[in-house]
């Protein structure tokens, strides 16, 4: 009985921590390698990208966000994964409310925004590694948390600009 009400209290507990953080400069990198499939999810305020996190109002901003997309879309140059893997890119799907991108949840009204990216390969082997291009890409993205699951299990690593490597256990 007292193991279920701590399961209970972790569970109530749940969103605090593995809800969405919105942290400026911050994004999250989740890395799935399942067979031939490499899956990259990335969650970032979109402050990082942009340095604004609501709709484009001049045509500058209108500018800077079509280059941040072009650069998300352009998945294999942002994204240097293992060359022995021969991995090809196989499709990008971007949501963010602010820019209208994809059919993501309405702007919160509280003045933040959110990007969300979603990123796949297909490889003919399983990849030692991803060089992520996101600091280069993003001069305001500081911190990169990343969840990588291979084969191997489960593991978390934490990128510091100017650090790109992201290594996958197989
Ligand atoms: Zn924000």
């Amino acid at each position: 009985m007292k193991k279920l009400a701590l399961c209970l209290a972790l569970a109530s507990a749940l969103p605090a921590w593995a809800g969405k953080a919105h942290e400026h400069g911050a994004a999250r990198l989740d890395v799935a390698v399942d067979g031939g499939t490499l899956t990259i999810v990335l969650d970032t305020p979109l402050d990082g990208l942009l340095g604004f996190e609501r709709a484009p109002r001049s045509e500058a901003e209108t500018r800077a966000a079509d280059q941040a997309v072009a650069t998300l879309r352009a998945a294999d140059k942002l994204f240097a994964i293992d060359a022995a893997a021969r991995c090809t890119p196989a499709s990008v799907e971007l949501l963010s409310a602010p820019l209208k991108l994809g059919a993501a949840a309405p702007a919160k009204d509280d003045g933040h925004g959110d990007l969300e990216g979603t990123f796949t390969f297909q490889c003919q082997a399983a990849p030692a590694f991803v060089d992520a291009g996101l600091f280069k890409a993003f001069p305001r993205l500081s911190r990169i948390d990343v969840q990588v699951a291979t084969a191997k299990g489960q593991r978390k690593q934490v990128l510091k600009r100017p650090a790109q490597r992201i290594e996958l256990p197989r």
